[in-house]
């Protein structure tokens, strides 16, 4: 050790000594009138525990160099504590990543009606399997297979937990233990470590791969087929798209061969269209490229359709699955279903989320779909309100173009032309971090040494909340 370390320590060993002894006996901090209301108000238990944490975070800090808290500043210490101890741990959120369909920031925020709906039937009890009518025992599934068979066509409708629980019962209720046809091109890990082909296997289904990784053709289907066959499967490549040299038959060839095959052999080979996200709104009118809508695949002869309530549908986590009204009937009474089912919260969400494709009112009511329509002209004019204010606050930001991303395995590659806030910052990783830890927490971006809030997954409403989070950590 070093003559001059050695020389500090004992220089810091007397002031700590000095330190250490201010640091007060909890009994007595306990006695204190404003911790004794944090006492009453978070628990005596918790509160003891809080003050043993922080009279050991003062010790360690003294053995730095430090001061020990002043008396007066212990009560403050405590709420903070407490107040950070007992945030939920799953809580609300600012997404200015631009990334709209965001996986980990739990993907489609919900509308107003819908959000109120599910508050509604939580908090009370509900006909979730009641026949109001009739007084006697319901379905729950009566409460969105209507709607769905409304607004795509389909004979019948399911909805399950997720979409990997739809394609699971799905391919455990018709094709276990028989074949299941793939292109080579579609056997896609969607994230987080989600395979196709593992789903396929743990339903018991086998499957069989087709065609090349670029290129598949109609005949490598029609020579695959054996009398052990039970379904030819279509999955949306999700979140990577192939240039080039690239072929795969349109879901009509497909639902041709699987005509024509059953026609010839009197068998019963189902087309199962996995979706992904699937829309039921046009993308292409939004500058975008087309994203298979649900519509489609019921017109194009799919026998089963399946796809995500909380990627474009803009609702909440569900798996629906679509389709001939005989197959859905089996695949209800899989007894897997009972496991994979919705709640009464998601029913009252996806049933409110679907009535606004009903009235034709979802790009002014769904989140998701407001984002999507939401011109760059107006995500400036909005910006610009931010940078006035934040301009009084002493806070400079700037305006940049860029790009939004739609996100949740939907229209990989395809962006929309944004409009960016933008402040300059010595050290962005520091204050994202600080943006991060906000009582609503901020997630921004970074780019060229500045932050980057992207106005278009800001949701209306919430830019007070944007502005305060950034005026505590610039001002
Ligand atoms: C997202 C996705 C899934 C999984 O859907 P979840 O709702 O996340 O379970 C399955 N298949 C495709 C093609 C997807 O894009």
């Amino acid at each position: 050790m070093s003559v001059s370390r050695k020389i500090t320590e004992a220089r810091e060993g007397v002031d700590a000594l000095a330190e250490y002894r201010k640091l007060p006996a909890i009994d007595t901090l306990l006695h204190e009138p404003a911790i004794a209301l944090l006492s009453a108000q978070y628990g005596a238990a918790q509160t003891t525990e809080s003050l043993r944490t922080l009279l050991a975070q003062a010790r360690q800090a003294i053995a730095t160099g430090q001061p020990a808290p002043l008396r007066p500043q212990w009560a403050g210490l405590l709420m903070e504590a407490l107040a950070q101890a007992n945030l939920p741990s799953l809580r609300a959120l600012i997404n200015a990543t631009g990334v709209i369909i965001h996986t980990n920031l739990g993907r489609a925020p919900l509308s107003q009606a819908a959000s109120a709906a599910v508050a509604m039937i939580a908090g009370s009890y509900s006909n979730l399997e009641y026949d109001l009518t009739a007084g006697i025992r319901g379905s729950r599934h009566q409460h969105t297979s209507s709607l769905l068979r409304e607004l795509t066509n389909a004979e019948d409708a399911l909805a399950v937990n997720n979409n990997a629980a739809a394609l699971y019962l799905v391919l455990a209720t018709l094709c276990a233990g028989r074949e299941v046809l793939i292109s080579r091109g579609q056997l896609v890990e969607i994230g987080g470590g989600f395979r196709i082909p593992d789903v396929l296997r743990q339903s018991g289904a086998r499957l069989v791969e087709v065609g090349a990784t670029n290129r598949t053709h109609p005949r490598d289907f029609s020579e695959a087929i054996t009398p052990n066959t039970a379904a030819i499967m279509r999955v949306h490549s999700s979140n990577f798209r192939q240039i080039g040299f690239v072929a795969m038959p349109e879901l009509s060839e497909l639902a041709k061969i699987v005509q024509t095959t059953n026609a010839q052999n009197g068998t019963a080979v189902q087309l199962i269209d996995d979706l992904g996200s699937g829309t039921l709104l046009d993308t292409s009118l939004y500058q975008l490229a087309p994203e298979p809508m649900v519509q489609q695949s019921v017109t194009a002869g799919a026998d089963i359709i399946t796809f995500s309530g909380d990627k474009l549908l803009g609702g909440p986590q569900a798996g629906l699955i679509l389709g001939r009204r005989r197959l859905i009937e089996q695949v209800r009474q899989h007894p897997m279903a009972r496991a994979l089912r919705v709640d009464k919260m998601t029913l009252a969400a996806l049933d409110t989320t679907l009535r606004s494709y009903q009235r034709g009112t979802a790009t002014q009511e769904i989140p998701v779909w407001q984002m999507i329509s939401a011109t760059p002209d107006a995500l400036e004019a909005r910006i610009q309100g931010w940078i006035t204010t934040l301009h009084t606050f002493g806070i400079e930001g700037q305006v940049w173009p860029g790009e939004s991303a739609i996100g949740g395995g939907s229209l990989p590659g395809e962006t929309l032309p944004t409009r960016l806030l933008a402040i300059a910052s010595a050290q962005p990783n520091i204050d994202a971090a600080r943006l991060r830890a906000q009582a609503q927490p901020v997630v921004c971006r970074i780019q060229q040494n500045h932050l980057i809030f992207d106005a278009r997954t800001v949701l209306a409403g919430e830019d007070g909340a944007l502005l305060d989070a950034i005026k505590a950590i610039f001002s």
